[in-house]
């Protein structure tokens, strides 16, 4: 086997490479454009491996997609290259629009055309495996789930982007035959998450001391899902579903966003130490609600638990633990990003006005990635 997986050294790519590559002995193209959220060194573990392979491109560079296919000639594409964190999309949704929807449209295409000159066999074997989230459900009240079947109802940028590109995906499968599969995620924690996010941010902050902001009340609610669990799920799912079908992956492990920091807060003064100032739950402070807030996300599972038989390893306190300890320990991963500048600041208050919307088009007129 061989698998193109774009956005490989993002967070949640670069566990399915790692994955991949310790649990099969199939070879793992990983295309990235290597954007702000990427980082190589999240890869150090398979990269001597002969069974992987790193090509930078953008996904929407339709000469170095075709150029890609037909080199590797491959038995499936794991399409998890995007944009992803919701408070950018508030500030400036062009790139959002450029990755999610017309890379993944770009995508489709020369899978696409690289599919139908395949032999009957092969054609058999091969799946387009694309990986979206819950939030394209939109929110949901105090009780209830999402299933495969809920319909869309996207609230942010970022959700509304991925939403269009599930769309774009079905239809490629419907009108052109393509073998489609189709998972739409929880929240995923874990190892290797770029510091923007809750966890990571809480985190680093907490160990520095800082304040420790949360959204409105802190009473949002998002299901959490430790990012090797989601990984070996991908694998289950490539492996095992039918071509045409969705599954929900998420493992019922709901929790509001203020017991997620103050569980974060007490796990580093426990493995770090106290701080002089007291408990790190002192430093929470409640700032302005994120616009478009979802108030809640709960995914139901059962479909790919008893069709599939996938289950998660990690529960929300072990993989919790499991992932401060992580951070704790590997600075060397993390402090380049931080030094940085904008990885612990605060976004999406939607401030920029009339300048995003001129990055904007420029961004949608971004030039061409390297070739392969
Ligand atoms: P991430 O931001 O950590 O990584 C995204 C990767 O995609 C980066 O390496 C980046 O360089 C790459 N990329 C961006 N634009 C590209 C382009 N035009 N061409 C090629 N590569 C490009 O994201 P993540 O958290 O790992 O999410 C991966 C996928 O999983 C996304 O599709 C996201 O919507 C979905 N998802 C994420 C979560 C979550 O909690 N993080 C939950 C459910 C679903």
């Amino acid at each position: 086997m061989k698998v193109i997986v774009t956005g490989g050294a993002g967070f949640i790519g670069s566990a399915v490479c790692r994955h991949l590559i310790r649990s099969t002995d199939w070879s793992v193209i990983n295309l990235d454009k290597l954007t702000y959220a990427a980082n190589l060194a999240s890869l150090a573990s398979i990269a001597a491996s002969p069974r992987y392979r790193f090509v930078q491109a953008d996904i929407a560079d339709r000469e170095t997609v075709r150029a890609l296919f037909e080199q590797v000639r491959p038995d499936a594409v794991l399409n998890l290259a995007a944009e992803s964190h919701v408070d950018r999309s508030i500030d400036s949704a062009g790139d959002f629009i450029h990755t999610n929807i017309v890379g993944t449209f770009v995508l489709l295409e020369e899978a696409r055309r690289f599919f139908d000159r395949l032999t009957p066999n092969r054609r058999k074997a091969f799946r387009f495996h694309h990986i979206s989230t819950d939030e394209v459900f939109g929110e949901l009240g105090p009780a209830g789930k999402f299933v495969e079947s809920t319909p869309y109802d996207p609230s942010s940028p970022y959700s509304a982007s991925k939403a269009a590109s599930d769309h774009l995906v079905r239809a490629w499968g419907r009108t052109y035959g393509l073998p489609v599969l189709l998972t739409n995620c929880s929240n995923n924690y874990g190892p290797y998450q770029f510091p923007e996010k809750l966890v990571p941010l809480m985190i680093l902050r907490a160990l520095k001391g800082e304040t420790l902001p949360v959204y409105g009340a802190g009473d949002n609610v998002r299901d959490w899902l430790h990012v090797e669990d989601h990984a070996a799920a991908l694998l289950t799912v490539l492996k095992n579903a039918e071509p045409g079908t969705t599954y929900n992956v998420g493992c019922s492990a709901e929790r509001r966003n203020l017991d997620m920091v103050e569980a974060i807060c007490d796990l580093v003064d426990e493995i770090a130490g106290p701080l002089a100032s007291g408990p790190r739950r002192g430093l929470i402070t409640f700032v302005a609600d994120r616009l478009g807030h979802d108030k809640r996300y709960a995914i139901d599972a059962d479909k790919l638990t008893t069709r599939l038989g996938w289950k998660p390893a990690y529960d929300l306190d072990s993989g919790l633990r499991q992932t401060v300890e992580w951070y704790l320990g590997n600075e060397a991963w993390w402090g380049p990003l931080v030094k940085r500048g904008d990885a612990l600041k605060r976004l999406g208050t939607a401030k920029v006005g009339v300048q995003s919307v001129l990055i904007d088009r420029g961004q949608l007129m971004a030039p061409k990635s390297a070739r392969v």
